[in-house]
């Protein structure tokens, strides 16, 4: 077999600009839950394009709907509006059961969801000033929180290594413990909007811990702040629900603006903001923001597609289903120290031989060598986001594979 691979990231090395990095694969096809590298070798992707192919590759429901409406109307600019834009605004806010008076702002990925979060975050302070009359300008984040590395949804994000080159950053951001007495400390009447992710994917998937979003509701009401949850990692059925949010808060209760992007599209870019009833829904005016490709009807459309598809093939319960036997699996390995799961949004600790050890980034290459793609958020952490279409026995190839892959990375690292 010829050697395409090789040639090709050479090529990217030597020509092209790599700020992500070298690039471990150069992939050429996806089907199912499975890509096929330059080579010709096949992939079970359980990481699904960083949980964004929620309903696998060239799903044909998907296939045919971009098809079709890039034969009709793929791009009009944020001029004009298309049946498919409002038919997925609609989908949306039934899908999260947002009450009256909720919108729909569309954008083209998770930052720019979250940019225009920090907007609303800007004008919602203007609109309701602190105690002294001035505008309130304090965002409240959590700590190791990822929302983005656009300067706005950076300035939201807490790891320092990637915000230290970009200073200054815009500021009014605190960074905040995820815990309950932190909250109770730091929110009060200076602070315009508290954002966070329910599950945290970037840190190594950790939810928040119980009953904080439930007293951040409360907290964020009794001073006047927004509550805005950031569901771009776990939003679309990632958890086993439409909102990781919605196991949260209690029946009916909402957050103020959530943002959406990953597996909305189904590997379409788009990101979406909800706001939540009209008073939040009329504090960004007209003119105030926008995008010139955010909710095209091509974008639209595949994102239209990829919902029904979670809904008419039952995919939130398969995430539940197979997450749950995925993770029981996973802790029946003694090479596994904790395995944090959440429908197929998984975080596993491994067991190190020390601390220094950098053993989950050698366990993601030994896993590619073996045919799977995971990757890893720390040095002991891996991380899987599956497309929401994986079987049980899908899981259990990797699972019967896994020790052998960690002796693998053992071994290289030796
Ligand atoms: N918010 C969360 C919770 C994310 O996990 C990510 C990406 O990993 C983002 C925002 C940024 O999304 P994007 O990469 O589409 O800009």
């Amino acid at each position: 077999m010829s050697d395409s691979q090789n040639e090709l990231l050479q090529d990217y090395k030597d020509n092209l600009l790599g700020v992500f990095g070298d690039p471990a694969l150069v992939l050429t096809e996806g089907q199912g839950v499975y890509v096929t590298d330059a080579n010709g070798k096949r992939y079970l992707d359980l990481l699904g394009g960083i949980a964004v192919n929620s309903i696998g590759y060239a799903h044909p429901d998907w296939v045919a709907a971009v098809s079709e409406q890039a034969g009709k109307l793929a791009h009009i600019s944020n001029l004009f509006t298309s049946p498919q834009g409002i038919s997925l605004a609609h989908q949306l806010l039934e899908l999260t059961d947002a009450p009256e008076g909720s919108h729909v702002f569309f954008a083209n990925s998770g930052s720019e969801a979250n940019e225009a979060a920090f907007k609303l975050a800007r004008r919602h302070g203007a609109a309701r000033p602190g105690p002294d009359g001035a505008a309130r300008t304090r965002v409240l984040a959590l700590e190791n929180a990822f929302h983005g590395r656009t300067m706005g949804s950076l300035a939201l994000t807490a790891k320092e290594a990637y915000r230290a080159p970009f200073e200054p950053l815009p500021g009014g951001v605190t960074h905040i413990p995820a815990s309950i007495e932190a909250l109770e400390a730091e929110l009060d009447d200076t602070v315009s909007a508290l954002i966070v992710e329910p599950v945290q994917g970037e840190s190594g998937v950790h939810v928040l811990p119980d009953g904080f979003l439930a007293r951040a509701r409360e907290l964020t009401r009794e001073h006047g702040a927004l509550l805005i949850v950031d569901e771009v990692q776990s939003g679309i059925g990632r958890t086993g629900q439409w909102l990781a949010t919605t196991a949260q808060l209690p029946e009916g209760v909402f957050p103020d603006a959530i943002t959406l992007a990953k597996g909305l599209g189904g590997g379409f870019p788009i990101g979406a903001m909800i706001t939540v009833g009209t008073e939040v829904s009329s504090l960004l005016t007209a003119g105030q923001h926008g995008t010139t490709f955010g909710g095209n009807p091509l974008a639209t459309a595949a994102a239209s597609a990829t919902l029904d598809v979670i809904k008419d093939e039952g995919l939130l319960g398969n995430a539940d289903v197979v997450g749950a036997h995925l993770a029981a699996a996973l802790n029946d390995l003694p090479e596994v120290r904790e395995v944090r799961q959440h429908g197929l949004l998984i975080g596993i600790d491994l067991v190190q031989d020390s601390p220094e050890q950098a053993l989950a980034p050698a366990v993601v290459t030994a896993a590619r060598a073996a045919g799977f793609i995971i990757n890893a958020t720390g040095p002991s952490t891996v991380r899987l986001a599956p497309p929401l279409i994986i079987t049980a026995q899908e899981t259990d190839s990797f699972v019967a594979s896994l020790p052998g892959i960690i002796r693998d990375a053992r071994a290289a690292l030796a």
